[in-house]
């Protein structure tokens, strides 16, 4: 007799736990890519794999991918990465991968899908060890240049292109994988949100709109170092002083234009307690999902500056630092990210996210592409406080299962 099994989202969860004691101490997970761990780790999907009719391998990048055959040879992807970024937390990236593998036993225990299902485990989302996100998804979406990151060093001096290689992947190939994409007609992910915005809304769950972009510079205000006791505060050029102005009209303008802007770092020279600050060096990082308001809010910011200049009578030099574009998802798939979401916990919100995702790199690639977030608890990430209800765990595994089905008819039917 044919049973169905139907979906276990409590078995998402014991897993998780599995994973966790196997990979991970008391200082939280350990799964850092190209390390012992991580490819403890892999081993362990990949017996979960093996109980399934799916085709393993893994790509010029180091990405695994499971396939289930079905009798579109369009695929719908799902995707997420097992590694984690040195003492993280318990859901960051394997909560994804994992709650897919529940989806694709799921699907396969119902015989032939429409459409192929494939599970995909990014290699090196975090790039906790060399400082390059995105490693494996990069290669494959094409926007990683090898000649960027092929010297890259860990704090013990091991460049990136012979750690890669101790685990079987060739930089100069690693491109090669983007033939991985050639029939992705969706791709879906699923991740903790990482910060406090479902929490505070009193919500489970939330679709994500596309990716924040980013504009990133490196701003100098030069003015005069003189004595702090004979100098009269008529007569000073304080660096500090475009600085403090600065940073204060840069949240005003995140306000106003709905971002978010920082100041991470500042610098003071001479930096000494009896000295007016002649130079002054300061971080911008601006993020918002609409380029136009990005455009704005950089635009508002050099202005703010050159007012400051004036009044404190400073020199001031800006520095692009780093720029990426907004990235939306598809709109098709926000819709019946929203229905699932809305089927599962009542209600829905949709929001963008500030960090960058695996999923940023395959809509870049053009592939019809969308994120479900589930809420974080304190919104803590990347430390091993990271949590989530487990009520809310399990939601999320459903949402991501209604989601796959609708996706699958939606490519079967175009
Ligand atoms: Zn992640």
């Amino acid at each position: 007799m044919a049973t169905t099994s139907t979906l276990q989202p409590q078995r998402t969860i014991d897993e998780l736990k599995e994973l966790r004691s196997l990979t991970g101490n008391a200082d939280g997970a350990q799964r850092v890519a190209f390390t012992d761990t991580w490819a403890k780790a892999r081993t362990w999907m990949r017996e979960k794999l093996n109980q399934l009719p799916v085709e393993v391998e893994t790509d010029e990048a180091g990405n695994v991918w499971a396939t289930l055959r079905g009798q579109s040879e369009k695929e719908m992807l799902i995707g997420g990465h097992i590694d984690s970024v040195p003492n993280g937390g318990w859901l960051d990236g394997c909560l994804n991968v994992v709650a897919g593998l529940e989806v694709v036993r799921r699907i396969a225990s119902e015989g032939t899908p429409p459409v192929t299902v494939r599970l995909v485990d990014w290699a090196d989302e975090e790039g906790a060890r060399f400082g390059r996100s995105l490693f494996g998804s990069s290669a494959t979406s094409g926007s990683m240049n090898p000649d960027d990151v092929r010297n890259l060093a860990d704090k013990e001096g091991i460049k990136l292109v012979d750690a890669i290689a101790r685990y079987g992947i060739n930089l100069d190939r690693a491109k090669e994988s983007h033939r991985q994409l050639k029939n992705a007609a969706a791709y879906l992910e699923l991740h903790i949100e990482q910060g406090p915005v479902l929490e505070s809304m009193g919500l489970p769950l939330g679709v994500v709109l596309g990716t924040f972009g980013v504009e990133r510079h490196a701003i100098r205000f030069t003015g005069q170092s003189a004595h702090a006791g004979s100098t009269p505060m008529n007569q000073r050029r304080d660096a500090l002083g475009g600085v403090s102005k600065l940073h204060l009209a840069i949240r005003e303008i995140a306000v106003r234009n709905g971002g978010v802007c920082t100041v991470g770092r500042v610098e003071t020279k001479p930096g000494i307690v009896t000295a007016v600050v002649g130079q002054a060096d300061m971080t911008l990082d601006q993020r918002h999902l609409n380029a136009d308001s990005l455009a704005t809010m950089l635009r508002e910011a050099k202005e703010a500056s050159e007012r400051i200049t004036k009044e404190e009578n400073l020199g001031m030099e800006w520095n692009r630092l780093w720029q990426i574009h907004p990235i939306l998802f598809n709109p098709d798939l926000i819709e019946m990210a929203d229905e699932a979401v809305r089927e599962v916990a009542g209600t829905s919100h949709r929001l963008p996210s500030g960090p960058l995702h695996d999923a940023a790199e395959v809509a870049r690639a053009g592939v019809p592409t969308i994120m479900l977030f589930v809420q974080s608890l304190r919104g803590l990430s990347h430390a091993k406080e990271e949590d989530t209800k487990e009520e809310h765990l399990a939601m999320s595994v459903q949402a991501l299962d209604r989601l796959a089905s609708k996706t699958m008819q939606w490519i079967a039917s175009k």
